[in-house]
């Protein structure tokens, strides 16, 4: 169902007082932009017409940013189908590494180098405890969200760690398994104890830390928890696809844009209730733009046996342990509609029959199209060619698609 506001919205309605009350950078502008113009006819874009029935569809291109709300679905699909090929056969945990609010001012100092710190810290601490616990090396995956609920600046990486890992002979090593069958990882406070341990250590190095915020930061639990939520391996890539792609509110999130601002769905997590919050229209955008990453900043990361360079033990290790693997899915985003997202992009709406041909494509400068029927020419602007195109249709009788005397320019 399509959202009734969208973030592309707030920065058409917002987007000039945000930046001259706060000057973000030509970066943050360009995403900002980006996010405004997707799927508009800015971007250019193509007509296609239904060889059965003759209805008309006018699609425009996405933007395809990584912070935009409306292009996440394909390209979390083609992940998910990627990440299949990394399995294994054994449990996985779900385990969120998060800092202390208090540490949000150094991290706007300089994200790229405090969100590599957390990334790093975290690993090392997994790392360390399937050497020191289980005398084994394992992988993670992890990803770096930087939002709470409500649009704050909450850094956390989301981690799916293998319950397991591979030893110095060269075999698996499973984890614990306690007295009730319950598989559990390692405990949540030493997880935890360790991780703060290590980030501090680092932070501390790369910038002096103040005697009073150091011991506040020592009060809090740094590890959220560790869980295994999965009922199998192709649920572990499903459930990491939920956090893989997100961005920091969803279009359905907004409930209304009005004059004075924005209002919005959270969820507070002390109390587990869904509140609403109204913010004026540049503080929305203030908030949404501290999520902006860095240019070209990695927010997916892979360790251990899961990293790249170690692909070739990756698939010795699932032969070893049993793992048919199979072939990734096309990539092509047709084919990702098709078999994952119920949804043939070439099949006609209105008939549900006949094939959608593209008659046209827009390009993005342009925004006048001629229409020539028969003897009669028609000039108009993209956003009245939808109309005019369903006219002339019901006016001129057509037998199949291939006699029609439709021209575009
Ligand atoms: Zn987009
Ligand atoms: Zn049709």
């Amino acid at each position: 169902m399509k959202p009734a506001f969208e973030l592309a919205e707030v920065i058409e309605r917002f987007g000039n007082s945000y930046s001259e009350s706060f000057k973000p950078n030509t970066y943050v502008q360009r995403v900002l932009n980006a996010i405004k113009l997707c799927r508009t006819s800015a971007l250019g874009g193509h007509v296609d017409c239904c060889e059965e029935c003759g209805h008309i569809r006018i699609s425009y291109n996405s933007c395809r940013n990584r912070h935009c709300p409306k292009c996440q679905n394909t390209q979390r699909e083609a992940w998910i189908a990627d990440r299949n090929q990394q399995l294994l056969p054994v449990n996985y945990f779900h385990v969120v590494f998060t800092v202390p609010d208090k540490l949000n001012r150094l991290f706007l100092l300089n994200p790229p180098v405090r969100y590599n710190l957390l990334f790093r810290s975290a690993w090392d601490t997994m790392a360390q405890f399937f050497l020191t616990k289980l005398q084994a090396e394992s992988g993670m995956t992890a990803v770096l969200h930087t939002w709470g609920q409500n649009l704050s600046l909450h850094p956390h990486l989301h981690c799916i760690v293998p319950g397991g890992g591979i030893s110095v002979t060269g075999n698996w090593k499973q984890v614990n398994i306690s007295k009730n069958g319950k598989v559990y990882l390692f405990p949540v406070e030493q997880l935890s104890a360790v991780f703060r341990g290590k980030f501090m250590e680092r932070l501390q190095l790369q910038m002096p830390v103040d005697p009073n915020l150091k011991r506040e930061l020592y009060k809090n639990n740094w590890v959220v928890y560790t869980k295994e939520p999965f009922a199998g391996p192709e649920a572990i890539v499903e459930y990491l696809g939920r956090y893989s792609h997100k961005v920091a509110i969803s279009n359905h999130r907004i409930l209304g844009i009005v004059n004075k601002g924005v209002s919005y769905r959270w969820l507070d997590y002390r109390d587990n209730k869904q509140k609403i919050m109204h913010l004026e229209g540049r503080e929305f955008l203030r908030r949404f733009s501290q999520h902006i990453l860095p240019k070209g900043f990695v927010r997916i990361r892979y360790f251990g046996i899961l990293s790249s360079t170690r692909k070739n033990n990756l698939q010795q290790l699932q032969l070893t342990l049993g793992m048919i693997i199979k072939e990734t899915g096309s990539r092509d985003w047709k084919e990702i509609c098709r078999t994952r997202l119920n949804y043939d992009p070439d099949l006609c709406p209105h008939c549900g029959k006949g094939k959608m041909i593209t008659l046209k494509s827009i390009d993005r400068t342009r925004n006048r199209i001629t229409i020539i029927s028969g003897d009669s020419v028609f000039h108009c602007s993209e956003s009245h060619f939808h109309a005019i195109s369903i006219f002339l249709f019901r006016l001129v009788p057509h037998q199949n698609f291939k006699e029609r005397v439709y021209n575009f320019r």
